[in-house]
C-alpha cells in the first residue's frame, strides 16, 4: 500500500505536514464522493487514488456510484455531448427520466456530512438536501466553455442548490448564484500508471503488442470517444507519415457510463485496418502498467481532443518527460506552455506538422519533455489536489458555521 509519507521525496515533507494539519480541521466529518462510473475516465482515476490517501490523513471518505440503465446513460451521454457543443436534441421525456433516475438513487444512498457530487449525471441528487442538512459540492470535470444553453439551464436549477461549484479551468466558470472555485485535477506519481518502470518491462509490453521500438512511435491513450478525435489522430498520422517513418498507437477502453465507445472503436478499426503501422489496442480496466509503458516508450504522445475537461493523459505523459502534442482546448493549456513544455495545436495539419518536427528534432523534443515534467511536478500532483480539496471542505463550515472550527 502507498503511504502518504511516500510522497515526501517528491513534494517535500512540509507539504505532507501541511496536509495532516488541514485534515485535523475536518475530524469527525465524513466526505462522500458520488459519480456515475467506477472505472474508465479521469474522475474514476482520481477517486481511486485519492480516497485511500484522505483516509490515511484521518479524513473519513467514501465513494458511491449511482445506478442507471442504458437509457439513462444514453441521455447523460447526450448531455455530455451537448455541453461540449455537439448538436443534440433532448426530449421532455428524457429530462424527466434523468430526474426520475436521480430520485431512485436518492432512495438507494445514505448521505454523509459533505456530499461531493461529480459531473452532471448525479447532479439532481441535491434535491435531497431539503430533507437533510448536509454540505453539498458540485464538481464539474467537463469542458463548459460553450455549452448547449437548454441543457445548461436545465442543469443550472440543480447546480444552484449546491453550496459551491468547482471547475477545472477558468474558461469553464459560468454565471451562477453560488460561489465557484477553480481546482485543477491531478495525477498520482506513485500509481502503477505513473511510477517509474524498468526499460525491460517497457520493451516487453511493446513487443507483446507487436510494436517496433526501433522506429518512432506516436501514441494517444484515450477512451474511444468522438471528442477525443481518434479519427483526426489517424488523419494527422497519415500526413506526417509522408515525411517520417512513424507508427501510431491508439489505445484505450470504455467507461460504463459511455455507451458510444464500441461504435467509435469500430470506426477507428475500419480506418486503421489497412495500415500495419497503426495499432488500435483495446485496453481492459486495470491496464495501468500497460498505459504507463506505452506512454513511457513513445517518441511523442498526442492528445488531439476536440473538447477536454482537463485531460489527465497530458499530465501523465508530461510527468514521464514525454514530448507531448495536444489540442489547445479545455484544461490542456494549463498543462502545456506552447513550445516550452509541449506543443499546443488547433488542427489536424498542425498536429501532423509538429509530429514531423518533434520526430526530426529529438533534442528539442527532449527539452519540451523535461520542462513539462517540472511543470507537472509543481502544479498537478495529487498532494496539491488534496490540499485544495481539504481547504474547500473547511471553507464550507467556515462560511456558514464559524463556531464549528
Ligand atoms: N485511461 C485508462 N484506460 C483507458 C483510457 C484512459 O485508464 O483505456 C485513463 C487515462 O490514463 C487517464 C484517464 O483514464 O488517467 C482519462 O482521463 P482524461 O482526463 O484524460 O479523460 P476523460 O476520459 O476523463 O475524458
Amino acid at each position: 500500500m502507498i503511504r502518504i509519507e511516500d510522497y515526501s521525496p517528491i513534494v517535500g515533507q512540509a507539504t505532507i505536514d501541511e496536509l495532516f494539519l488541514l485534515a485535523q480541521r475536518l475530524q469527525g466529518n465524513e466526505i462522500q464522493n458520488i459519480n456515475s462510473t467506477a472505472v474508465g475516465g479521469g474522475v474514476a482515476e482520481i477517486l481511486t487514488r485519492m480516497i485511500p490517501l484522505l483516509t490515511q490523513l484521518g479524513v473519513r471518505s467514501r465513494w458511491d456510484v449511482i445506478k442507471g440503465d442504458e437509457k439513462f446513460f444514453s441521455i447523460t451521454k447526450k448531455f455530455h455531448n451537448g455541453l461540449h457543443g455537439v448538436p443534440v436534441e433532448v426530449s421532455h421525456e428524457e429530462y424527466d427520466t434523468f430526474i426520475e433516475v436521480n430520485r431512485l438513487n436518492v432512495g438507494m444512498l445514505s448521505f454523509a456530512d459533505i456530499v461531493f457530487v461529480h459531473d452532471p449525471q448525479p447532479v439532481a441528487l441535491v434535491e435531497e438536501r431539503k430533507n437533510i442538512g448536509r454540505r453539498w459540492i458540485w464538481r464539474c470535470h467537463i469542458d463548459f466553455s460553450k455549452p448547449n444553453e437548454r441543457i445548461w439551464s436545465f442543469l443550472q436549477q440543480f447546480i444552484e442548490q449546491y453550496d459551491t461549484a468547482v471547475f477545472s479551468a477558468p474558461a469553464f466558470a459560468r454565471k451562477l448564484a453560488i460561489p465557484q472555485v477553480l481546482i485543477s485535477p491531478s495525477i498520482d506519481p506513485l500509481s502503477d500508471k505513473n511510477k517509474d518502470l524498468p526499460d525491460d518491462l517497457i520493451n516487453s509490453i511493446f513487443s507483446r503488442f507487436g510494436i517496433d521500438r526501433t522506429r518512432p512511435v506516436i501514441t494517444q491513450i484515450s477512451r474511444f470517444d468522438y471528442l477525443k478525435d481518434p479519427l483526426g489522430v489517424i488523419k494527422a498520422y497519415k500526413i506526417a507519415k509522408r515525411h517520417v517513418d512513424v507508427q501510431l498507437v491508439l489505445a484505450g477502453g470504455g467507461a460504463t457510463d459511455d455507451p458510444e465507445g464500441p461504435t467509435i472503436m469500430q470506426q477507428v478499426q475500419e480506418e486503421a485496418a489497412k495500415d500495419k503501422d497503426v495499432f488500435v489496442l483495446f485496453l481492459p480496466p486495470s491496464s495501468d502498467i500497460e498505459i504507463n509503458a506505452l506512454q513511457r516508450g513513445s517518441t511523442v504522445v498526442l492528445q488531439k481532443s476536440l473538447k477536454e475537461g482537463f485531460g489527465l493523459t497530458v499530465s501523465e505523459a508530461l510527468w514521464k518527460a514525454r514530448p507531448t502534442i495536444a489540442s489547445a482546448v479545455g484544461g490542456i493549456p494549463l498543462q502545456i506552455a506552447h513550445k516550452y513544455s509541449g506543443i499546443l495545436t488547433h488542427s489536424i495539419e498542425g498536429t501532423a506538422y509538429w509530429i514531423k518536427q518533434l520526430v526530426n528534432e529529438p533534442e528539442y523534443a527532449r527539452k519540451l519533455g523535461v520542462n513539462g515534467k517540472e511543470h507537472i511536478k509543481n502544479n498537478f500532483l495529487i498532494t496539491r489536489h488534496i490540499k485544495d480539496y481539504l481547504l474547500l471542505f473547511i471553507s464550507l463550515f467556515r462560511r456558514n458555521d464559524i463556531e464549528y472550527l
